[in-house]
């Protein structure tokens, strides 16, 4: 049997959702950012070959040579790969375009829903958070995620459908638990793009409160739009308004996240 992924490093937590859209990559990069402002030491892996977060945290085309790709391919060191994001205590290991070849190459190769977890091995000393950002599928890149973290964090977006298309991924959670990391957990559910001015946020919040109880954060994420205009100035919404709702809730994500993660492998 495999052994577990070690407790000693850092706490590393997929954010995944199959979906597209519903706010991973924006989650990824402002909760690293707090997290960050908090002396904590935070990795982001890139793991979408659009690279969105590398872009988000403006890392330029040259910065993004060295990336996820040669480090699932065992190509690179992952302590290689990593970046200064610019931002004190927040590193990211980033994507190119080369990642989209990825899930193509991985189908044929040993292991291949092991190659994450495989390459982070020995590689973490001295963070205290890892952070992967998912693309918007279930496939080999997703389930590289899965398999190399301790616990995943799902973004959702407050809108009709919410809850069907996470049943879904709670499947593929249970699948990768029994067959691949058996101490693979949700870590919480994070209410995204939360609209106080329409009722369907509020109905669609109940319910996935109701289903998923206390896994689901207190935080909740406003529809903002400083939020969605920080990544084209290539900065997290934290360093482009700190003061707005925004900000703010990612400010208090951290926090919540930090109070929840607070003896986890005691
Ligand atoms: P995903 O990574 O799940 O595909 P993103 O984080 O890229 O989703 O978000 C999708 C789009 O929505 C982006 O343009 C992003 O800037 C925007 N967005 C994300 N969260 C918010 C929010 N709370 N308020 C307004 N826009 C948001
Ligand atoms: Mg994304």
């Amino acid at each position: 049997a495999l052994a577990p992924i070690p407790t000693t490093g850092p706490r590393v937590i997929a954010i995944a959702n199959q979906k597209g859209g519903v706010g991973k990559t924006t989650t990824a990069i402002n909760l690293a950012t707090a997290l960050a402002a908090t002396e904590k030491k935070i990795l982001i892996i890139d793991l979408d070959p659009q690279g969105n977060a590398s872009t988000g945290l403006g890392l330029t085309a040259a910065a993004r040579a060295q990336s996820t790709y040669q480090v699932l391919m065992g190509d690179l060191p992952a302590r290689e790969a990593m970046r200064s994001s610019g931002i004190g205590n927040l590193w990211v290991i980033p994507a190119g375009v080369d990642l989209a070849g990825a899930e193509l190459e991985l189908v044929a190769e040993m292991g291949r829903e092991f190659r994450l977890r495989m390459a982070l091995e020995g590689q973490l000393d001295g963070l205290d958070y890892v952070l992967i950002d998912c693309p918007p599928a279930l496939g080999l890149l997703t389930l590289n995620a899965l398999v190399a973290a301790h616990a995943v964090m799902v973004p959702l977006q407050c809108e009709f459908f919410a809850l069907e298309g996470i049943s879904h991924l709670v499947k593929t959670i249970e699948r990768v638990r029994r067959l691949f990391n058996h101490d693979l957990d949700i870590q919480g559910i994070v209410l995204t793009m939360f609209d106080r001015r329409n009722n369907l946020s509020d109905m669609v919040a109940a319910d996935v409160r109701g289903y998923f109880g206390s896994k689901v954060y207190n935080t909740v994420i406003p529809r903002n739009v400083r939020i969605s205009e920080a990544p084209s100035h290539g900065k997290p919404v934290l360093l482009y308004d700190l003061k707005c709702a925004g900000s703010q809730a990612y400010l208090h994500l951290a926090g919540e996240m930090i109070k929840r993660e607070r003896g986890w492998a005691a």
